[in-house]
């Protein structure tokens, strides 16, 4: 269940009020403050992706996304990994996909252990689990996917 980062990039559509660049300080340097936690980080872009940001139609074209946020092929990615602040790198968008016998997908668990389903049964299940999970998400989180697997569900 180890998470594994997409580089979708959908998580930082809308941090651009909250990954804020405060002055630029170089070609590629910046400071910067992360709102949420009224937390002051020092950013310089990556080396391998000075390029990409050199571009700025895609921040032209989608006000809302991180200032920091572009496209590369498929991908859209932080072009400050390095630097980025610790709610970003330990940020994780999905941390166990729940499926029936048959590999079909019923759900996804958030990091923040929330449920996103739309399956009746699995619903009814979770509602057991909210009400007898452990309070710590660290000892939560392998707890409740061993529920899950009790009661017949895949878990990856
Ligand atoms: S954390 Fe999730 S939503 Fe954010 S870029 Fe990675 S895969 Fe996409
Ligand atoms: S700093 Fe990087 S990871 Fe954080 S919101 Fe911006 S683009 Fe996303």
């Amino acid at each position: 269940m180890a998470f594994s980062c997409r580089q979708c990039g959908s998580c930082c559509m809308y941090l651009g009020d909250y990954i804020v660049i405060e002055r630029q300080t170089g070609p590629f340097t910046f400071d910067c403050e992360s709102v949420s936690t009224g937390t002051p980080f020092t950013a310089e872009v990556d080396e391998d992706k000075q390029t990409i940001f050199g571009d700025f139609s895609f921040p032209e074209r989608n006000p809302a996304a991180c200032r920091f946020l572009r496209p590369e092929g498929n991908l859209l990615r932080c072009t400050i990994h390095r630097d980025s602040p610790a709610q970003c790198k330990f940020y994780r968008c999905v941390v166990m996909r729940v499926s029936d016998v048959r590999g079909l997908l019923l759900g996804t668990v958030r990091g923040t252990l929330d449920l996103h389903s739309d399956d009746p049964g699995l619903r009814a299940v979770w509602e057991e689990v909210v009400r007898r999970r452990p309070k710590d998400d660290g000892k939560a989180e392998p707890w409740i996917a061993v529920f899950l697997q009790e009661r017949g569900y895949r878990v990856d």
